[in-house]
């Protein structure tokens, strides 16, 4: 299970994130939207026809920290997942934002999920 990082929250890249060598362009990616703020790309394992990933450019470990120091980054995130749902001309779709690892969260850098094209249950897994 992955583990939770200690360690700074003031939004600066940190060398050892995934979603930040995303972000820096160092890690290739399905990019599907780009805005001074966040980067949308599609999940290299997704769960459903459409699985976007939608992160902020700053690093905070999870949404919850990212809405604590950078609120109206938090919001683009909303925005952004909603962009991305109507360009795939999704009717209805689920955001998801797994925060700690007992709910499935594996990287630490804030992240919303926008899924859809595929019947869901609920509650979820
Ligand atoms: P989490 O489990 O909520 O933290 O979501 C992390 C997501 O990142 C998972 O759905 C992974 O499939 C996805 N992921 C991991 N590495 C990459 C990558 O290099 N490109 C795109 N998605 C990735």
């Amino acid at each position: 299970m992955a583990q939770e990082p200690q360690g700074r929250a003031d939004g600066a890249p940190q060398d050892d994130c995934l979603f930040c060598k995303i972000v820096a362009g160092h890690i290739p990616a399905t990019v599907v939207r780009e805005t001074e703020t966040t980067v949308a790309f599609r999940d290299i394992n997704p769960q459903a026809p459409t699985h976007v990933l939608v992160i902020p450019k700053v690093h905070y470990p999870d949404a919850s920290a990212l809405a604590a120091a950078e609120p109206t980054v938090a919001a683009d995130l909303l925005r952004e997942s909603a962009e991305v749902a109507a360009e795939d001309k999704l009717e209805s779709y689920r955001v998801v934002f797994n925060t700690g690892s007992g709910a499935g969260q594996t990287v630490f850098h804030a992240h919303a999920h926008v899924l859809g094209g595929r019947g869901m249950q609920w509650p979820p897994g």
